[in-house]
């Protein structure tokens, strides 16, 4: 039998053509190489594995976290006459021993598991007397501490594995392309020298527009104003914020509902429903709010706080849009966000280590922010995907900013801070430039440098914005240190601000045209 993915694709799935990326994950498979694939949610990568279960002999057990959406993942297969089912606790005894009955009987072709059913005995033991080809493992990135959301249950995985008689091939999936998380997985899961897919993660419908400087609630109220009969999300860093805005867009009769971890599971699941069946248009909610939500016409995304992640933003922006039609993501961006982001990690129940490297997370996103290059570019590199041209379609490509030669000033920080001898954070670096004449820097003698006041044209919040922009081109390093309260970010030199200082490199920027607040 010789069936080809294309013809399944169109048989069960009407579909004419593989998304990037797609076909050569299953191609993969049936080669019975092991995989792993970062894909975007939404990319489509249900299809990845399912089409190489309709493909290879035996089952295919898929292990996913997401309990809520199975039925519906086996249902849609069932609809289109795949032979699939799920195991998960909210089975009940009859079900569950209908479901082993009809494995034993070969009934299915696709197993879906929640992972904390892999060690049920009954389950385990009939599996093993099957013939098994594939253990896919949807959203991955749970095996890995440095994830965003690691479970026990998963770590069990391998284990479930070694069990069989005969190993599987084995495939992992996640939208979480970080190298740590990437390599974590292939370990954990003990993967054999498998391909290694990251693909579409380009969402040409979507724009991104970062907006600094502006009056995020009066950014945020026209915005809705113009678009409250679309349905968006608004995103907020604390459940706090979240109350506020909901509350502040209900007075002005807005169609809205909220989501947050500080709210009931009912009340969570009914305002989640409400947005899904579009009974309210706009949903204001932390990051607690869209892992697993396939609503095709979410128009817009606003972020009312920068995330603390490129991973984090992009999954939050990856919501909107997903019928393909164009999409809108706005970041309002203010400097407090960078402090509300350290203060969550900090307060977080997360080790020093596993901190430290939140941070460094937060730092690229910082980065991403006051960088003058595509957004997109940005982004997608930053998931090692690489694209040729401009997107043309973020606020960074339409920005009509000229090239402004920025080599003197630069020049002048960089110096400032090798006098300074020792590493500081940002503001004490902006004290010493602008002339400062706080305790700190009169104590240190920062008075007596050659560069005390030599930046005091600027205002404290541009000379910032321009270190932090120094930073992002990496002309200068964004060290977490860590320290008796804790850790702190300080600044150091590094090979390029070498070359600049010796004059062999030029530091140009796009200067920013404020954007007008709306
Ligand atoms: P993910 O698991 O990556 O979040 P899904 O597998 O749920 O994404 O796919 C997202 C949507 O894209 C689904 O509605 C799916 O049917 C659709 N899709 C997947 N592959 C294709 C394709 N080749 N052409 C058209 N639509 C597709």
């Amino acid at each position: 039998m010789n069936i080809k993915p294309l013809d399944i694709l169109s048989k069960y799935y009407g579909y004419t053509s593989f998304r990037s990326g797609q076909e050569e994950i299953i191609n993969s498979i049936i080669n019975k190489k092991d995989v792993i694939a970062i894909m975007p949610t939404g990319g489509g990568k249900s299809i990845c594995y399912q089409i190489p279960a309709l493909i290879l002999e035996g089952i295919t057990i898929v292990i996913s976290p997401l309990i809520s959406l199975m039925k519906d993942q086996v249902d849609a297969l069932k609809t289109v006459g795949i032979d699939a089912t799920f195991i998960n606790s909210s089975l009940g005894a009859k079900e569950f021993n209908d479901v082993i009955e009809n494995i034993k009987n070969d009934k299915y072709k696709i197993i879906y598991v929640a992972p904390e059913r892999l060690d049920t005995f009954e389950f385990v033991e009939i599996i093993k007397s099957k013939n098994i080809s594939q253990v896919a493992v949807d959203e991955a990135h749970c095996v890995s501490q440095w994830g965003h959301d690691f479970r026990v249950s998963y770590t069990r995985i391998n284990s479930f594995i070694n069990s069989l008689d005969n190993r599987p091939i084995v495939t992992a999936f996640t939208a979480t392309a970080s190298n740590e998380v990437r390599l974590d997985i292939i370990k954990i899961l003990s993967l054999k020298d498998p391909d290694s897919y990251i693909t579409g993660f380009d969402r040409e419908n979507l724009s991104i527009n970062i907006v600094k400087s502006s009056n995020k609630n009066r950014y945020l109220l026209e915005y809705v104003q113009n678009h409250k009969d679309e349905s968006g999300i608004i995103y907020a860093a604390t459940r706090k914020e979240v109350e506020n805005i909901y509350e502040g867009l209900l007075k002005r009769n807005v169609s809205v509902q909220r989501y947050h971890a500080g709210l009931s599971q009912e009340i969570r699941k009914s305002n989640q429903e409400e947005f899904i069946n579009d009974s309210i248009n706009i949903m204001v909610a932390t990051n607690a709010f869209g892992m697993g939500i396939d609503k095709p016409n979410v128009r817009w995304v606003i972020h009312y706080n920068m995330p603390q992640s490129i991973e984090n933003y992009y999954q939050e922006i990856g919501r909107a849009g997903r019928d393909g039609e164009k999409s809108e993501c706005v970041l309002l961006f203010a400097p407090g966000d960078i402090h509300i982001q350290k203060y969550l990690i900090d307060i977080g129940i997360e080790n020093p280590q596993r901190k430290l490297f939140q941070h460094k997370k937060l730092q690229s996103m910082v980065d991403l922010v006051y960088s003058n290059d595509c957004y997109r570019k940005s982004i997608l590199s930053y998931f090692g995907e690489t694209i040729n041209d401009n997107c043309d379609n973020c606020s960074n490509c339409l920005n009509e900013g000229e090239i402004v030669d920025k080599t003197l000033d630069a020049q002048k920080v960089i110096s400032c801070i090798a006098r300074m001898k020792r590493s500081y954070g940002i503001n004490m670096i902006v004290d010493v430039l602008r002339g400062s004449k706080n305790k700190k820097v009169l104590e240190f003698k920062f008075d007596s440098l050659s560069t005390y006041g030599i930046m005091k044209d600027y205002s404290s919040e541009d000379l910032k914005t321009f270190i932090n922009t120094l930073v992002s081109h990496g002309f200068l390093d964004l060290v977490e240190t860590l320290g008796f309260k804790g850790s702190y970010p300080t600044i150091r030199l590094n090979e390029l601000s070498a070359d600049v200082i010796k004059g062999n490199l030029k530091v140009e920027f796009k200067e920013v045209v404020v954007t007008k607040a709306l």
